[in-house]
């Protein structure tokens, strides 16, 4: 008999978390990597974070069992967040999840069966295709390259669905490639799912990592027929450095979100009372000084990264208007020589690049789009600098164009 159960088979080891260990072993045998590959920002959470932690870890309440859909102060204080001013959401439209990564499981897990097609706008953040086929869907994946602006459209989409289609997956701004979608071409998107009946699942894990003059609008707010029918996933780890603390949301219906909370329930509970009671903090607190700073130190190695990946002959680098990634197309050097070596993909580059220069960086298999590379720039200016060097080095000395 098989150890592990039919569903295991239909996900694999993620190509970060494999790259990820590879850059470990490098640095751990005494080379000086450098990382462009972390899904997260280089500073620390913000103080009010850690002063709100110390101080709930003496009070007992929060020591045992609470709410399995999260802390009342802190259901409320996201729902005030979120709420556009129309008193659409409410604490009961908002579920408490650890990390965002458990608000998009559940959100799949709970509308998704066998038998339904969920729409997955490519590239695409690596785990929604694990967690479909977890569910027992099929993942329909519609790509749009950079001649696209990384950002399909409801032709694209329309082409694309068909009578078993349940869900869209809408990422806003996206990882891995930073794109944003304009509130004109939200509007149609989600006009569109809601004339078809399809449910829009909404990541909005980056809202507030958005530079000017471009500017969030969720997709919910955008269009208010499709509100019962979206999901809103979101959380502080990315926008206010929090990875560690996992803490996420996940905001519907109030009979979604109940159903949800049910599930949540029986399977993870709530996440850790400290962890929540940081997170009220900061979301009390707004943090408006901390993401300004960040966003602004943010903006200036985005443009950095930019102009030293756009100096390389051959690269394709469209300017991100969120996150902190960018996704240059190197298809310019598939089928040429880096390093004495023949490239076929944009998985064996990235592997050259490691081995050859110790710069890690994801390969766009990861995402669903192969011949691109994912480099987040929430990095010192040294080692971005070095890194950016280090990667013009060994292509440009490669002459992968017959150049001398
Ligand atoms: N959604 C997207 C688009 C992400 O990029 C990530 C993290 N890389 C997540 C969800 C999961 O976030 P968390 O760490 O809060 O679980």
């Amino acid at each position: 008999m098989r150890a592990l159960a039919d569903r295991m088979g239909r996900i694999g080891e993620s190509v970060t978390s494999a790259t990820t260990a590879k850059a470990k072993a490098l640095r751990d045998a005494g080379h000086h990597v450098i990382n462009f590959a972390a899904g997260e920002l280089d500073a620390g959470s913000p103080p009010s974070a850690g002063a709100a932690a110390a101080a709930a870890a003496h009070h007992e309440r929060l020591h045992h069992y609470g709410p399995q859909s999260g802390l009342p102060e802190l259901r409320q204080a996201v729902a005030e967040h979120l709420d556009p001013g129309d008193g659409s959401v409410r604490a009961e439209n908002v579920l408490i999840t650890s990390g965002t990564k458990q608000a998009v499981f559940h959100a799949i897990f709970a509308l998704i069966g066998p038998g339904d097609d969920v729409l997955l706008p490519a590239p695409y953040w690596t785990s929604y295709p694990s967690m479909i086929h977890l569910a027992g869907g099929t993942p329909v994946e519609v790509f749009a390259g950079w001649e696209h602006g990384f950002k399909v459209d409801v032709d694209m989409l329309e082409r694309a669905a068909t009578d078993r289609t349940k869900m869209l997956i809408f990422t806003s701004p996206a990882n891995p490639t930073g794109a944003l979608y304009s509130p004109d071409e939200t509007r149609a998107i989600g006009e569109w799912a809601a004339r078809r009946g399809i449910a829009v699942l909404s990541d909005e894990i980056y809202d507030r990592l958005v530079f000017s003059p471009h500017h969030f609008q969720s997709i919910a707010d955008l269009v208010p027929e499709l509100r019962d029918r979206c999901l809103r996933t979101g959380g502080v780890g990315k926008s206010f450095a929090m990875t560690g603390w996992r803490i996420g949301w996940l905001t519907g219906s109030a009979t979604l979100i109940r159903s949800i909370g049910a599930l949540q329930s029986h399977t993870t509970g709530h996440p850790s009372n400290i962890a929540q009671a940081a997170t009220l903090a900061v979301i009390q607190n707004g943090e408006s000084d901390w993401l300004a700073k960040t966003r602004e130190s943010l903006d200036r190695r985005r443009q950095t990264m930019l102009d030293g990946l756009r100096a390389i002959p051959g690269l394709v680098c469209l300017e991100p208007a969120g996150a902190f990634y960018v996704f240059p197309s190197v298809e310019a050097y598939l089928g040429k020589e880096v390093a004495g070596r023949q490239v076929s993909s944009s998985l064996e580059l990235a592997e050259i690049l490691l081995t050859e220069a110790q710069v890690a960086v994801i390969a766009g298999e990861a995402f669903g789009a192969p011949g691109y590379l994912r480099l987040s720039y929430a990095l010192d200016d040294t080692d971005l600098a070095e890194g950016i060097d280090r990667i013009s080095r060994l292509l440009t000395t490669s002459r992968p164009f017959g150049v001398k």
